[in-house]
């Protein structure tokens, strides 16, 4: 049996018995269910029930009008990969912290966009606007 120095290994390279690899990171993954008709829902319950029968569970909730997938140790049959949020004005590329804008683009989605800060996102909106974007709100 070969022994393990853990402070010695490297920590990426670790992995369980089990095969599973251990997550650098947990999330929520809240769908938005507000707005949706019973079809719909109908339609994320059969998501999630497919995902079980390929073998991928992980812990779910409902409240506060989204269902909430819990990607956390409940996360079985799939890894989940953490990445740092980028601003995404142009090329700046620094890690985004706070500075979130929703937009809705050209095909009617909304998508939340990061920024590093309120002077990016004024540059991303002039941008933006040409090609017919719409900043529907901002957070910090
Ligand atoms: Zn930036």
């Amino acid at each position: 049996m070969m022994e393990h120095n853990l402070i010695e290994e490297d920590f990426d390279n670790l992995s369980c018995p089990s095969g599973r690899k251990l997550p650098n990171g947990w999330a929520t993954l809240t769908i938005d269910t507000s707005l949706m008709s019973k079809e719909q829902l109908d339609k994320l319950f059969q998501a999630e029930q497919l995902l079980l029968d390929i073998g991928v569970h992980f812990d779910t909730g409902y409240g506060g009008g989204g269902r909430d997938w819990e990607l956390d140790w409940s996360l079985s049959g799939a890894t989940l990969t953490v990445r740092p949020m980028e601003c995404m004005a142009g090329d700046c590329k620094s890690v985004a912290v706070s500075v979130f804008g929703h937009w809705q683009g050209t095909s009617k989605r909304i998508y939340a966009y990061t920024y590093c800060s309120m002077e990016c996102l004024r540059k991303d909106l002039a941008n933006k606007r040409k090609s017919g974007w719409i900043l529907l709100a901002y957070e910090k």
